[in-house]
């Protein structure tokens, strides 16, 4: 895909696009008929959310005020998760209506009773009906809520299939279940079968991340980077590789300090990157750049210059 390339030829030193009026603001380059907006303050840096659900309903009465705050905030592209198929139709209308969203379809652990016979046909003709979608996710293992492992795995394997037939990167979700996951992974990864993909809303150890990096895939921090307690979060912050790292709001969830427990919008992923900058020691621009771009290669997303 041409801004695959586009991101892996380009370099530090080259500036991001800005977002400006009647290109997507920052660079989706589809424009949207009739969708004017006004002009966000130039400088910003240019962010992607590379993981949010803006289609649950807590959205329903604010999101054009919700899109015109991330916009106001730099961020040029997101990704939308999905959690299970009865959710694709929203989301697409939504990519129709903010042309900078890309999305993933997927089960999400937590949702496997929505995993039936026909699931995989479902997400796969889901996912060759739209260019936009991106990914297959959010997929994964969550012995946090849930200890029905087995039923997780059904769902889990066949999606990673999928991702790997058509060729599209995973977002896994992976939450007190690093062994499994890994168990899951590492087999695949030896017989050519693992798909590219991130680990999302990162809330393992340094340890585990080396695993999964040595797996290939990247590490997506959320707003959990903020909490005072989350040590081991930040310490992965610290650790990454430059070309490694993605983020994301996760929202509705995670809202980061200082508003932990609100709703949480894409305009707080300016927050998380700013606690990564903190972290690593490097400006915001730098992080904003940087886990841009990463988002550009993974993602194939349309991003000028990034
Ligand atoms: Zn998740
Ligand atoms: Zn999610």
């Amino acid at each position: 895909m041409h801004s695959i390339a586009e991101a892996e030829a380009a370099t530090a030193s080259q500036p991001l696009a800005q977002p400006s009026p009647g290109m997507g603001q920052g660079g989706i380059s589809q424009a949207a008929p009739g969708n004017e907006r006004s002009p966000a303050p130039a400088n910003l840096p240019v962010l992607v959310d590379s993981h949010c659900h803006i289609v649950f309903r807590n959205f329903d009465d604010d999101l054009d005020e919700v899109a015109a705050r991330w916009r106001q905030a730099g961020v040029c592209a997101l990704v939308h998760a999905c959690v299970e198929p009865g959710e694709i139709a929203a989301i697409r209308a939504l990519a129709d209506r903010f042309p900078e969203l890309r999305y993933a379809v997927g089960v999400h652990p937590l949702d496997t009773q929505h995993w039936c016979d026909d699931t995989v046909a479902v997400l796969r003709q889901a996912a060759g009906s739209d260019p936009r979608v991106v990914a297959i996710g959010e997929l994964g293992l969550d012995l946090f809520r849930e200890r029905n492992l087995d039923r997780q795995l059904e769902a889990l394997r066949p999606q990673l299939d999928l991702a790997v037939e058509l060729g599209l990167p995973v977002i896994i979700h992976c939450r007190d279940a690093a062994e499994a996951m890994l168990a899951e992974l590492t087999p695949r990864a030896a017989q050519g079968r693992l798909p590219r993909g991130v680990m999302h809303c990162w809330g393992g150890t340094p340890e585990e991340m080396e695993a999964f990096l040595a797996l290939g895939l990247f590490i997506s921090f959320s707003g959990t980077v903020t909490f005072p307690k989350a040590e081991a979060i930040q310490a992965c912050a610290r650790l990454v590789p430059a070309d490694r790292y993605l983020v994301e709001t996760d929202c509705p969830f995670l809202a980061p300090a200082p508003r932990r427990g609100k709703r949480n919008e894409p305009a707080n992923v300016a927050t998380v990157a700013a606690k990564v900058a903190e972290l690593r020691a490097e400006s915001l621009e730098a992080v904003a750049l940087t886990s841009s771009r990463n988002a550009a290669a993974l993602f194939g997303l349309p991003l000028h210059n990034v």
